[in-house]
């Protein structure tokens, strides 16, 4: 009895697993095609800069635009993408549609491109962005590469960051926060910029912990010589609290979601044309 138990449920576990392989399987066959047939676009949220009150920049963040099933956001492709190596192939083209399209903007404002952890194992992640620079003809000062904590600082990845660096691209560390080595993952490597997560502005105002972890973190990245960038910016208050604590940049829904590549360029156009200041002077305008 004990043994039919066993090979009973070995069945149902082994069933188990046999679906979610062939789940994985069907995905992994639907990114190749979507991959091969176009449907992956880019998106691009805007960055504000604090200290200017204009645009610094764009972080482009791919959807998946399926067919039948619409736009299928990152967080829901991006594993499988990882785990059956396509982010290598997908992950270039990101690259080089980001370049393509920020070189098509009226401003030569930053693009900021997520990178992998799977790209820095498995790809030679220096030759894919050299490649998206000298094909689109951007300079790379204006390429940021975003990378989190679960890219391992090995030797080799260092030295390719700092290859990346050398070249004029800036490296700026997501998610900040959130990873359990935070403080000696700094230590490894010089950072251009800290990326706030959204978790901490979005309890900012309820929470006097938050404001501590956000005042220390842009303390910390001043002193590092560090930018900071603070994420999921949704109201005014945490607008003006982020200004106060002296962040460099804000990005969220209160500034714009992220659109479309034609909407980023008219957004970008737009943001150009000098902006009536107040009421009056509107007024006084028309007057
Ligand atoms: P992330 O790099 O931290 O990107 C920020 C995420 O926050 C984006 O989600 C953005 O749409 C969202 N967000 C921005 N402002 C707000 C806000 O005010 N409120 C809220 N609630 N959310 C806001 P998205 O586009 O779904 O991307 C999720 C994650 O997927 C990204 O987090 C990144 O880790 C990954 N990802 C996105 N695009 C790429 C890519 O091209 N390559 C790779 N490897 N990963 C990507
Ligand atoms: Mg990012
Ligand atoms: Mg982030
Ligand atoms: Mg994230």
């Amino acid at each position: 009895a004990a043994k039919s138990d066993t090979s009973s449920s070995y069945r149902l576990y082994d069933a188990d697993i046999k679906d979610t392989r062939a789940e994985r399987r069907a995905l992994e066959g639907a990114l190749r095609n979507a991959h091969d047939n176009g449907e992956f676009e880019l998106f691009y949220q805007p960055i504000l800069d604090l200290a200017t009150n204009r645009m610094w920049g764009c972080e482009a963040l791919v959807r998946w635009k399926h067919p039948s099933k619409g736009m299928i956001s990152p967080l829901q492709f991006v594993p499988a993408a990882e785990e059956s190596g396509l982010i290598g192939p997908i992950g270039d083209w990101i690259l080089e549609d980001a370049c393509a399209t920020a070189m098509s903007w009226e401003q030569p404002l930053k693009v900021a491109v997520n990178l992998s952890p799977v790209q820095f194992r498995n790809r030679d992640v220096f030759a894919s962005v050299k490649k998206a620079l000298d094909i689109s003809g951007m300079p790379a000062q204006r390429l940021v590469l975003e990378i989190t904590e679960s890219v391992k600082l090995t030797e080799e990845a260092t030295a390719t960051l700092k290859r990346l660096k050398a070249l004029g691209v800036s490296i700026a560390l997501d998610d900040f926060g959130t990873g359990y080595a935070s403080m000696s993952y700094l230590r490894s490597f010089p950072f251009d910029k800290i990326k706030i997560d959204q978790s901490f502005v979005r309890s900012m105002l309820d929470s006097s912990d938050s404001r501590a972890i956000i005042k220390a973190t842009i303390g910390l990245a001043k002193d590092l010589r560090m930018s900071t960038t603070a994420e999921g910016v949704e109201t005014e208050e945490q607008l003006n609290a982020l200004r106060l604590a002296g962040a460099s940049q804000a990005q969220g829904y209160l500034i714009a979601k992220p659109m479309p590549r034609e909407a980023i360029a008219a957004f970008i156009a737009d943001a150009q044309k000098p902006q009536p200041r107040t009421r009056d002077e509107q007024e006084g305008v028309r007057a």
